[in-house]
């Protein structure tokens, strides 16, 4: 055994280690003011923000995420892509939310909806500057229609 194992981890060594006083370490109060001649100030370093880190490591195409992705099936109809007591399924009874892209369907009136199409005051500015648009379009389409004519 002794072949193998080195002296350092005996019982003897570590008997001798701990034969003497280990002193007890002091309160920070306690400790002896060092003269460094300079001031030391806290590191000026970006504060991290919450929640973890990212890593700077970017993982390779092959790599997988450690997120696990399954599709789930409903118990209700079969369907992929939800669970039965999602609104997504067609057997739910409750239709609380409903999927409405682009389709608009009138709920009445209501506030601040509509003020969004009504068209903004054009200032002054702008208005004269519609006018010389106009103006120009109108110009080009004669010009054009003379060289017809031509
Ligand atoms: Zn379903």
């Amino acid at each position: 055994m002794e072949q193998y194992v080195d002296v350092a981890y005996s019982v003897h060594k570590f008997q001798a280690a701990y034969a003497g006083m280990i002193p007890v370490i002091t309160y920070k109060s306690q400790w002896s003011v060092v003269e460094k001649g300079f001031k030391l100030l806290p590191p000026i370093g970006k504060k991290r923000g919450l929640g973890r880190q990212r890593k700077k490591r970017v993982k390779g195409c092959l790599e997988r995420s450690g997120k696990a992705t399954r599709q789930v099936t409903c118990k209700g109809c079969g369907e992929l892509g939800h669970r039965r007591t999602s609104w997504r399924c067609p057997l739910s009874g409750t239709k609380k939310r409903k999927m409405t892209r682009k389709t608009k369907t009138k709920k009445g009136p209501k506030k601040g909806a509509d003020k969004e199409y009504e068209p903004a005051p054009a200032s002054e500015l702008q208005q004269q500057h519609l006018n010389l648009h106009q103006l120009h379009q109108q110009q080009q389409h004669l010009s054009l229609h003379q060289l017809h004519q031509q």
